[in-house]
């Protein structure tokens, strides 16, 4: 018997590639010739191919913008970076100088944002996994620490027994925002009272300092109304803990979660089309917490982790086309030499890829696939793209969250990493892999340690 074919949700997607211009003219890919004023073919000879690149003034420019949606609305603003969105030293470097505080979920990158020069008390903790010695120290430093759940909680008090100083707590909140799938998996639930139920043992301990509430209520939330539910609810929180303890927390810390202008697959309209800018996000935030019952003569610090929207625009990769070839159904393919394995994102993005010279007006649907020997290495699996040929650049937009964090060692060895900064100077800020990098990390037993007969 013939098996059923198994139901493919349908996607609707707006094909711009092929109409014509209001000249009647098809219209040409643009090419990306250079980055911030460096030609890529500079880059390539330079520091080879394929190159990550990440643009400074683009970092920069971007947190400025975001700063001035929220400052303009808000009496009291800061931001601290996100690292797992990106933790090269050099770019929250960049981040730190513009004022960030640090924002981390592990032992690992809270050491990080130490070495970096953050002070402790600069330095949020968030994330359901904090070892006893990572509490211990962050409560010597001063650090803000995020309870996640009930056991963190009894952790706590118990090392404030012997802690010199007495740990800065908040805890991190989830609810119905409105968006579903919920995250719940975080942090204490809003409706079901458990939130409330933290609050209550934290003020009654007397062992612990409650400074703030936090929450993070999804990533890539293409719509500002959730953030305003998500507000109104901390300041209810705030309110009730005024009224019941007469305490007033420092701050509200309103996550992460805006969407960068990448386009996530299956959208219909382009991610730039489609980024609701940070005004959005901005209005209805401070929208809900001015509305709020909040004290007008104290309201709390408002703290953004923005990650992805603030560095998404600042990286992109520069690398060639390895080769063209026709599938057996004679539809076009191109294999270049960034995979999946360092364009993690490309799992969820349809990434925008550029010719990084002049083309003819000529595309052709094209599926663009990486250099592993891996069915799943798709960079693209359709997009109408002029006939690069073998040897020609390329260049690949928007690449700058979670791939430096989350891409792996798979197959090829991971390339170098450059920073453009505002002057227009290039610096090597992430050696490339070698043979030896990576073997360093490994053990042969004496038993295997025989030449080959
Ligand atoms: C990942 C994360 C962020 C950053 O999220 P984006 O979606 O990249 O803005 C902020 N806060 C917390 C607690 C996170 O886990």
């Amino acid at each position: 018997m013939k098996e059923k074919l198994k139901y493919e949700r349908p996607i609707i997607t707006k094909i711009n590639a092929g109409v014509t211009d209001k000249f009647g003219m098809r219209p040409k890919m643009p090419a990306i010739k250079e980055i911030d004023g460096v030609p890529v073919d500079t880059i390539i000879e330079k520091y080879g191919s394929p190159t990550f690149v990440i643009s400074e003034k683009t970092i920069r420019d971007t947190l400025k913008e975001a700063k001035r949606a929220f400052t303009t609305r808000y009496p009291k603003v800061k931001f601290a970076w996100s690292y797992k969105t990106n933790y090269l030293n050099a770019v929250c470097k960049i981040f730190h100088d513009e004022g960030s505080w640090a924002e981390v979920v592990s032992g690992f990158e809270y050491d990080k944002a130490l070495a970096n020069g953050v002070p402790g008390n600069q330095i949020i903790f968030n994330g359901p996994d904090k070892s006893k010695e990572d509490l211990i120290k962050a409560a010597e430093n001063g650090s803000y620490i995020h309870i996640d759940h009930f056991d963190e909680l009894y952790d706590i008090i118990s090392i404030s027994e012997t802690t010199t100083k007495r740990p800065k707590v908040a805890i991190r909140v989830n609810m119905d925002t409105g968006i579903y799938p919920q995250w719940d998996r975080f942090g204490f639930n809003y409706e079901n009272g458990e939130a409330w139920n933290a609050l209550n043992r934290i003020m009654m301990s007397d062992k612990l300092e409650l400074t703030g509430l936090h929450t993070h209520i999804g990533t890539y939330m293409m719509t500002p109304e959730p953030y305003a539910v998500a507000a109104s609810k901390l300041a209810e929180l705030a309110v009730r803990l005024e009224r019941k303890f007469n305490h007033k927390i420092k701050y509200i810390d309103m996550g992460g979660g805006f969407a960068s202008k990448n386009t996530l697959k299956g959208a219909y309209l382009p991610g730039k089309d489609t980024f609701p800018g940070f005004d959005k996000y901005a209005e209805a935030v401070s929208n809900a917490l001015i509305n709020s019952e909040l004290d007008p003569n104290e309201m709390p610090v408002l703290f953004l982790e923005t990650g992805r929207a603030l560095i998404d625009d600042a990286g992109y990769i520069t690398g060639s086309v390895l080769a063209n070839k026709r599938l057996a159904n004679g539809r076009r393919s191109m294999i270049i030499d960034t995979g999946v394995n360092m364009l993690f994102t490309s799992f969820w993005y349809e990434h925008e890829i550029y010719p990084a010279k002049d083309v003819s007006s000529h595309a052709e649907d094209t599926t663009i696939y990486g250099p592993l020997c891996m069915n799943i290495d798709v960079i693209r699996s359709a997009v109408k793209f002029p006939l690069l040929q073998k040897g020609d650049k390329y260049v690949i937009k928007r690449t700058g969250a979670y791939n430096m964090t989350q891409w792996m060692q798979f197959i090829t060895l991971r390339p170098k990493i450059i920073l453009i900064d505002t002057q227009g100077n290039t610096h090597v800020i992430r050696e490339n892999e070698t043979n030896e990098s990576l073997t360093s990390h490994e053990k042969v037993p004496e038993h295997l340690n025989k030449p080959k007969k």
